[in-house]
């Protein structure tokens, strides 16, 4: 049977929605979880361990913690994107201290691409993204039909 070699998929209008934030973020994140609540709380939200226990206890949104991100946070959030489980990805993330998983954030941000998936690693981009028409809305978008890339490879190589 001929397949496409794209699927169309949905982000729903209720998103699953990934928080995550190195150390030296983590208060500016809890700030913007607190100035966008009102949008937040009619989302799903998750994120790596410590962010996600902060955000909770800092402003009472409901959070699903995952391990902390050098335990494999990171990784499991990954996961739940190939998944179609995590649909939106507010990630701060620090440019000035190195981390001990930086693999595990570079195959977070790869996935993300892979999978089509918005993904904002500063406050500017979070913000567009949480004012973004399509918060509000179902959004479709074009991801690699994984089946046929398999079939395909499978006959090729
Ligand atoms: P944490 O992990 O929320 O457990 O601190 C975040 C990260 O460093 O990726």
């Amino acid at each position: 049977m001929l397949q496409e070699d794209f699927i169309t998929l949905q982000i729903q209008k209720q998103k699953n929605i990934a928080l995550i934030a190195h150390d030296s973020k983590k208060q500016a994140l809890i700030e913007w979880c607190e100035d966008n609540k009102d949008i937040l709380k009619n989302h799903f939200l998750c994120g790596t361990g410590t962010t996600a226990r902060m955000i909770t206890e800092k402003t009472g949104l409901p959070v699903r913690g995952y391990n902390s991100g050098p335990l494999g946070g990171d990784q499991q959030i990954g996961a739940k994107i190939v998944e179609g489980k995590v649909d939106f990805v507010i990630f701060f993330s620090d440019p000035l201290a190195a981390q001990p998983h930086d693999p595990d954030v570079k195959a977070l941000l790869r996935i993300a691409q892979v999978y089509d998936i918005p993904i904002a690693n500063n406050k500017a981009t979070a913000d567009f993204m949480i004012t973004s028409k399509f918060m509000d809305t179902e959004y479709e978008h074009k991801v690699m039909n994984f089946d046929k890339n398999i079939r395909d490879r499978a006959k090729t190589l």
